[in-house]
């Protein structure tokens, strides 16, 4: 028995990279794809919001001197490029799917419309939405909150490099331990570690869309997450902060 029913699951572009330090591995979008089919395969309706950071990122393109604007703007078609690149793993690995845009180009991607991404999801289509928001200044993290909300996800699946969030950084304390739940305040003003962007968060909060925090490439760690065991850290209105 699955607990989460919809899921949003945000995906961030490192995840597409393997081995290389730029760009898109196809092998590494055929796990990716491997790991959204499993969860699917259980019957969870899933919506993946893909990021770009494998490939251009805003702020550091405006910090290097192109516009800010401009320079989010490529991070949002860097964002597309993986969503295609998902959209082929998936239909390899024999899961329907459908490529949505935030932005509008026809020829690679539907242009995002709420009400077909629902229909969508309900005939058992994986939906991946790309170009986030459609606006420059916030991040896929915004994008993943706002669709999550809309689409009415039961839970916000932030895949990251570490399995949740630990009291210090596992990588240096390998003693650190784990939290098993925080409060949306605590994972706001967590020191040192940004779960997701502040506003993005906040809405989640002021919404009650439960974010959970977890490492994508570690065994059936999304199976196990749907299935409401207890891996990663969940964040939600209504759980103390406490450690595993
Ligand atoms: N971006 C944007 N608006 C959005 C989503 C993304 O302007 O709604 C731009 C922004 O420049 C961002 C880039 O696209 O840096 C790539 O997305 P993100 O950094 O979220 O990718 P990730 O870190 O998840 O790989």
């Amino acid at each position: 028995m699955n607990k989460f029913k919809r899921i949003l699951l945000k995906v961030g572009g490192e995840s597409m990279l393997g081995d290389r330090e730029y760009g898109i591995d196809p092998q590494a979008a055929l796990e990716v794809a491997g790991k959204i089919k499993a969860i699917h395969d259980l019957g969870a309706q899933v919506a993946v919001i893909i990021g770009g950071g494998n490939i251009f990122r805003g702020l550091a393109g405006s910090k290097n001197g192109i516009d800010r604007a401009t320079a989010d703007y490529m991070g949002m078609l860097a964002t597309v490029m993986n969503g295609m690149a998902l959209a082929d793993a998936l239909e390899k690995s024999d899961v329907e799917c459908r490529l949505f845009s935030a932005l509008r180009m026809e020829q690679v991607a539907e242009f995002f419309v709420r009400g077909r991404a629902i229909k969508h999801l309900e005939r058992g289509r994986v939906v991946i939405i790309s170009a986030g928001t459609g606006v420059p200044y916030v991040t896929t993290d915004t994008g993943a909150s706002l669709h999550g909300l809309e689409l009415h996800c039961d839970v916000l699946m932030k895949a990251t490099k570490v399995n949740g969030v630990y009291e210090a950084d596992p990588m240096k304390d390998p003693k650190a331990r784990r939290y098993k739940t925080l409060t949306y305040q605590d994972a706001i003003l967590m020191e040192g570690v940004e779960i997701m962007d502040t506003a993005a968060l906040a809405m989640c909060q002021e919404n009650n869309l439960p974010v959970m925090v977890f490492k994508l490439f570690d065994e059936n760690n999304l199976t196990k997450a749907v299935k409401g065991e207890d891996i990663g850290t969940y964040v939600a209105n209504g759980v103390k902060t406490e450690l595993a």
